[in-house]
């Protein structure tokens, strides 16, 4: 395919209730979409960055920027014809901005995807027809709060939830649900949020039989993760520092996690994603499929990755009707607890024009430059 345009579009979806983690607390997902025209047809990717750079260094307008001066130049250089790839070789020159680098590749699969007719499920190898979601639960203002909310994702269907966790509010919510939700799949992710002297105070976590923590410190103490592993019995799950495959094998190696939580974004992209799948299932250590809070788009391209043979635990993936209280892409359905992996070629949902001009706060043509 050529491509002809380069849109980005901003837009902003409002949460059914604020979403507070120790990254902080926020009204609304803004999101920044990138839809390409080609000689092959349209496509739009997603970018997972958020509105501001708390929780990652890349936000919606630090990565609309560097998709227009430096990413999306890239990609039309290499002239002629380009396929998904194409893309991650075209950027490498730009270091790290991998949810933006990810956003451009998704719209070139998208239009490849479609154009051959084959679904995202089969391009990356995916080996089942459902994948089993679990919800992951903000700081709560209080531990009934916290009881009401996991209950009711309970009696959804859900069997396995995600406490975030925060210095001050740990052992307490999580013995609390513990005691209330006896058999529940439970995990906690911390964000980063504690440093190596807390080892203790995260030891007390080991009573209560969790999955895992995830990312109990910051993402660039590898190091300290290998220490605290030798300290605590929950295995412990990095997330925010795999940036790659081979930052994964990295960090296998030196015992820094047990589990590993593969966001497409975060990697570069669904390709990336799917080689730190095969570098975790070469080493038998489970994955699962984190979320960013993202659209009912890029969920549903995420099902597609969490089908993978190696996706053994349940993901971030419940519809994002339980968090957003409008989307731009159709609704997902998640009877028990799982969902259908989509089969329709492209990404795996179609965007909903109305919808997406509705929640629009702002366009700009990225290619061809005015
Ligand atoms: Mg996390």
């Amino acid at each position: 395919m050529r491509i002809t345009t380069v849109e980005l579009r901003r837009v902003r979806l409002p949460f059914l209730a604020p979403f507070r983690t120790s990254a902080g607390s926020t009204e609304g997902r803004e999101v920044l979409l990138v839809r390409i025209d080609t000689t092959a047809g349209e496509g739009w990717g997603e970018c997972a960055a958020l509105g501001e750079p708390t929780y990652t260094a890349e936000y919606v307008a630090g990565a609309a920027g560097v998709l227009r001066d430096h990413l999306v130049p890239r990609l039309l250089a290499v002239g002629g014809e380009v396929g998904a790839t194409a893309v991650a070789p075209a950027l490498a020159a730009v270091r790290g901005h991998h949810m933006a680098k990810a956003a451009l590749e998704m719209a070139v699969l998208d239009v490849e995807l479609r154009a051959a007719g084959i679904s995202l499920a089969q391009r990356l190898g995916a080996t089942r027809d459902t994948v089993e979601a679990g919800v992951a639960v903000g700081i709560a203002p209080s531990i009934g709060a916290l009881l009401d909310v996991v209950g009711g994702a309970v009696d959804d269907g859900y069997r396995r939830v995600k406490l975030k966790i925060e210095p001050g509010w740990d052992v307490e919510p999580v013995r609390a649900v513990r005691e209330r939700f006896g058999d529940l799949v439970l995990q906690v992710d911390a964000n980063g949020a504690y440093r190596i002297g807390d080892a203790a105070q995260l030891a007390l976590l080991d009573p209560f039989d969790l999955a895992m923590i995830e990312q109990p410190l910051p993402p660039d103490d590898l190091a300290g993760s290998a220490h605290l592993a030798r300290r605590i019995a929950t295995p412990i799950c990095l997330d925010e520092p795999i940036t790659s495959a081979e930052v994964a094998a990295g960090v296998l190696a030196m015992g820094a996690a047990a589990v590993i939580n593969v966001k497409a974004g975060r990697v570069g992209g669904y390709l990336e994603a799917a080689r730190v799948h095969d570098v975790c299932l070469a080493a038998g250590v489970p994955v699962w499929c984190g979320g960013m809070l993202e659209t009912g788009y890029a969920r549903a391209a995420n099902l597609a990755l969490a089908a993978l043979p190696g996706f053994t635990l349940p993901g971030d993936l419940c519809p994002p009707s339980r968090y957003l209280a409008a989307d731009v892409a159709a609704p997902l359905l998640a009877p028990g607890g799982r969902l259908q992996v989509p089969s329709q070629p492209g990404l795996g949902a179609d965007l909903l024009a109305e919808a997406i001009e509705a929640h629009t706060t702002a366009t700009e043509l990225a290619y061809p430059s005015r």
